[in-house]
């Protein structure tokens, strides 16, 4: 199996690349954000607890997303491998990530760290709010709210993985096709190939 994490702040391009990605190498993509959107949509009761967090630009409890991800490792037993997209989100996200892998006797190969300027990324949430119908992306006080959140709570998964020296900086800036090439010459290496 060959398991990537995609990192980044929000509007760093994830969602984007991911899509190319598991389309070229034939991962399973898990975002936690598109499968709490999915529960929203649904009107579950975990998707009516994680809108209002959600809307308000904050983390939805470490357990829930776990749970999310436990599930759809177990319910995909001979994947190729998995990419993760906005998960892990805090450390405690990651330590329990390495524990469920590791009970699957796998584990993280690398984590592609995409760089994006600030002024670059408050730019594309903006234009992204214009077509994503997402609550979260129309108002610039939630913006601002996830770009804290993200340095407070989801910077550390970096340094976590830092010290298994898995983590791979990668600029987000110029072209999708230059992006997705940058990101495909670090995992091609990976692969061997
Ligand atoms: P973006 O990367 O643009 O912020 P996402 O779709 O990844 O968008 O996440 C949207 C929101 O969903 C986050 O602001 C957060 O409230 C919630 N969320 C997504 N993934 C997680 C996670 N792993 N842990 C906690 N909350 C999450």
């Amino acid at each position: 199996m060959f398991n990537i994490i995609l990192f980044g702040p929000p509007g760093s391009g994830k969602g984007t690349q991911s899509e190319k990605l598991i389309a070229k190498y034939g991962l399973i993509h898990l975002s936690t954000g598109d499968l709490l959107r999915k529960e929203i949509a649904a009107a579950t009761p975990l998707g009516l607890e994680a809108k209002s967090l959600m809307d308000k630009g904050q983390l939805v409890p470490d357990a829930v997303v776990v749970g999310m991800i436990s599930s759809a490792l177990t319910a995909n037993p001979n994947a190729n491998g998995f990419l993760f997209d906005g998960f892990p989100r805090t450390q405690a996200q990651a330590e329990a990530l390495d524990k469920l892998l590791d009970l699957n006797k796998t584990a993280i190969n690398a984590v592609l760290f995409l760089q994006v300027n600030e002024e670059e990324l408050i730019k594309r949430l903006i234009k992204r709010a214009e077509t994503s119908g997402r609550s979260d992306d129309a108002n610039p006080e939630i913006q601002r709210k996830r770009q804290d959140v993200y340095k407070k709570e989801t910077l550390p998964v970096a340094e976590y993985y830092q010290q298994f020296k898995k983590v791979v900086e990668i600029s987000g800036e110029g072209s999708v096709d230059e992006i997705f090439d940058r990101l495909c010459t670090q995992i091609d290496s990976r692969l061997g190939k």
